[in-house]
């Protein structure tokens, strides 16, 4: 037998055998073509091949290919990779709908799916059931020979543990747990549904706490109960373990996925996405590359959120709408919920190609929090200023902590102060390698320069390097609010959340179980908490926030305040927000205080005079280079080829941080008419910066961003 398989081989390399072409994870515009020995290849099967001297492991995109070049010269596989499970033609067909998008390689979006596998999760998997079965015999024996009363319930306490484990390693049997809903979320569901039939995308706009998370439970449980998939998206997940909790209480099958967990569990879900029966993974952006079969009903969660954008590396999709590409091969239902939708939603839906559907009222009853804005000009003239903090801000902190409530306070800059001046030649301490200023931070006892952009930092010294004149720290950051709260309110618990705290998730646990009184931070503190005692919530100097050199600043503003509302004042009690800044007459904060929901159609009408998203697509174009003058003439260069397709190009122009870790940057912006020249043109962008880079030998500096953020 073995002696005649091997004969047959030998016959196969002599006569038979074909080419195949292979997808690589690299920015390759082509799928190499490689020979095999056999007959038998199906597309999506795992091969080993040598490319450029360099050996990959990559995906069998096509079989039976006439090679383009002279055969002889065509290399053979390598091997065939049996023990990676093969991608199916479904995932191949979706990674290229994305890379023909977001104008990149099929092989980004193939590293993008797969970044590295060495071991086949699904033999693993089964190792691990057959390790639990021989257990749980020896175990059930165990029992059935037990003397005593103890040791039974000892034994049958295992047994019974390693049941539910093996339960959970092979397939989880759905448990129905009743989903109960108010007569308004009853009908939203009604009209969600009705949305679905007509095969359209739900788009659920419904105030913080109105019960999204319940419809899209009950939205999951029909899908999983018609034996179809699901997958429940969040922009971020380190800090959503309250919804993993709820959502695993109606689901115990419920698989987390996102970027950090460890391979083994990442193999583990992809395990499950491939055996074909019914799962739920609760994930990221990046779970929408798992190896999906059969989903029923996508979720994304905070729809809004700009978390679901990749910014690097290619392919820089956007999870929202990469979701509504996905569902397509699937016949599956997408369902966006946000408190405040994307502008690029709200005109999708206004236009007929979403369904809206809204949810106005809270669960607990309260009404919805109020809003106080203090300006602080006024205040600093009146000396109603201690430090960064207003004393009416002070005072409705004193209020609320005598009542035993909770206060959060968002400071969008993290450090003790955001940047340093001299007192005598004026100037402000700048990255060497970055056009930003350097912030000032306390570690401990020591102070510090750090380089928010590229991480550089100096000890901090007092004293110009310039002059010698001495260093004044400017603004206040997260640091330095908290250090001033602490001063003001010695008996209070006070914490700090931003990107220099080590454990996020016990911060969030001590606060949210009433450990802490006050809690500090940045934009972190505004997403996904449910806090029960915290009945204020305060933002320091909102003008960081709307003074911003992006015509998406007011829509972030208003989203990023407005969810900073929805946290206060959640169970029952009527909640509160102060705002301090300096422009108490800007439209985002005289909508807020107002509770005006005209602001979004005004936005929109903005948008649309000035021709910008959703009104057109958006294509960026970023060049970088360490040499700025080769970065003006490359820039302008690509800007004149591109403007001769012909698109509207502006620019080249410096973005507001115009040079990075020794980078110089230009940005090229295409705005594009959504109609039916949309793909040829974006087609088109694609094609002429590549044969850009190739003509100039300028690989590596370029990068196409479409839809950016
Ligand atoms: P959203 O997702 O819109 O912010 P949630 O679904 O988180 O709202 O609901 C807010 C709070 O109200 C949660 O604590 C949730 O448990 C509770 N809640 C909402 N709807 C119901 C319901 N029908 N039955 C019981 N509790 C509910
Ligand atoms: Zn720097």
């Amino acid at each position: 037998m073995e002696k005649s398989k091997l004969f047959l081989t030998f016959v196969f390399m002599e006569e038979k055998g074909q080419y195949i072409s292979v997808i690589l994870p690299l920015k390759l515009e082509w799928e190499p073509c490689y020979k095999t020995v056999t007959e038998e290849v199906e597309i999506g099967a795992r091969v080993a091949v040598t490319f450029a001297g360099r050996r990959y492991s990559g995906v069998v995109s096509d079989v039976h290919v006439t090679p383009g070049t002279n055969p002889e010269r065509i290399r053979p596989v390598d091997s065939f990779l049996s023990d990676l499970p093969a991608v199916s033609e479904t995932e191949i067909r979706f990674w290229r709908r994305v890379a023909e998008y977001y104008l990149c390689t099929v092989g980004e979006v193939f590293k993008a799916a797969y970044p590295s596998e060495k071991q086949s999760g699904e033999q693993m998997e089964r190792r691990q059931e057959e390790r639990l079965r021989i257990r749980l015999e020896a175990w059930r024996s165990k029992l059935d020979k037990a003397r005593t009363e103890v040791t039974r319930n000892r034994y049958a306490g295992i047994v019974a543990m390693l049941e539910r484990e093996l339960e959970s390693a092979a397939e989880s049997p759905a448990i129905y747990i009743p989903i109960h809903l108010t007569d308004s979320q009853m009908t939203a569901l009604d009209h969600v549904k009705e949305v679905f039939a007509l095969g359209k995308t739900a788009l659920l706009r419904g105030v913080t706490g109105s019960g999204k998370t319940q419809i899209y439970m009950a939205l999951a449980q029909k899908a999983l109960s018609e034996g179809k998939s699901v997958l429940y998206l969040v922009p971020e997940i380190a800090l959503s373990h309250q919804l993993e909790e709820r959502i695993r209480e109606v689901f115990p099958q419920v698989q987390v996925f996102h970027s950090s967990i460890t391979p083994a569990r990442k193999r583990n879900v992809a395990v499950h996405c491939r055996s074909g029966n019914p799962y739920f993974v609760l994930g990221t952006r990046s779970a929408l590359f798992l190896p999906h079969r059969n989903l029923g009903l996508i979720v994304v969660d905070e729809e809004h959120d700009t978390s679901y954008k990749q910014d690097a590396p290619s392919p820089r999709y956007n999870g929202r709408d990469v979701a509504i590409m996905l569902s397509r091969f699937h016949g599956a239902h997408v369902i966006l919920g946000s408190a405040t939708p994307s502008l690029e939603s709200i005109y999708n839906a206004s236009s007929g190609i979403y369904g809206l559907v809204t949810l106005e009222k809270r669960y607990y009853e309260g009404e919805r929090p109020e809003v106080r804005v203090i300006d602080t000009r006024a205040e600093r003239r009146k000396r109603g200023m201690v430090g960064c903090l207003s004393r009416k801000l002070l005072e409705e902190m004193e209020r609320t902590l005598s009542v035993k409530g909770q206060v959060l306070v968002l400071r969008a800059r993290r450090s003790f102060a955001p940047s340093v001046q001299c007192s005598g030649c004026g100037s402000v301490v700048k990255c060497p390698c970055c056009n930003v200023p350097m912030s000032l931070h306390k570690i401990g006892e020591k102070e510090v320069m750090i380089c928010h952009y590229c991480g550089h930092t100096e000890p901090y010294t007092g004293q110009c390097k310039k002059c010698g004149g001495e260093l004044q720290p400017l603004g206040s950051g997260t640091q330095r609010v908290e250090e001033e709260l602490r001063a003001l309110f010695p008996s209070a618990v006070i914490a700090r959340l931003d990107g220099d705290t080590g454990d996020e998730a016990a911060v969030v646990r001590d606060f949210s179980e009433g450990r802490t009184d006050i809690l500090v931070g940045t934009q972190m503190v505004t997403k996904g908490f449910d806090f029960d005692r915290l009945a204020l919530v305060a933002v320091i100097h909102a003008d960081g926030l709307l003074a911003r050199p992006d015509f998406r600043a007011d829509e972030r503003a208003l989203q990023l305040l407005e969810q900073f509302r929805g946290r206060s004042g959640r169970r029952g009690e009527k909640g509160l927000l102060v705002i301090q800044t300096d422009e108490p007459d800007h439209p985002v904060i005289q909508a807020l205080e107002k509770s005006d929901p005209g602001v979004v159609g005004t936005m929109l009408s903005e948008r649309r005079a000035f021709s910008y998203p959703p009104y057109t697509r958006m294509v960026a174009v970023i060049v970088k280079d360490s040499d700025p003058a080769r970065l003006s003439s490359m820039s302008a260069a690509l800007a004149s080829e591109l403007g001769s397709i012909p698109v509207s190009v502006t620019g080249p122009y410096a973005p507001s941080v115009d040079r990075i870790a020794g980078q110089y940057i230009r940005h090229l912006r295409i705005l594009l008419q959504r109609d039916r020249t949309l793909k040829s043109k974006k087609k088109e962008i694609g094609a002429t910066v590549s044969s850009f880079e190739r003509k100039n030998r300028y690989a590596g500096h370029i990068v196409i961003d479409v839809d950016p953020l």
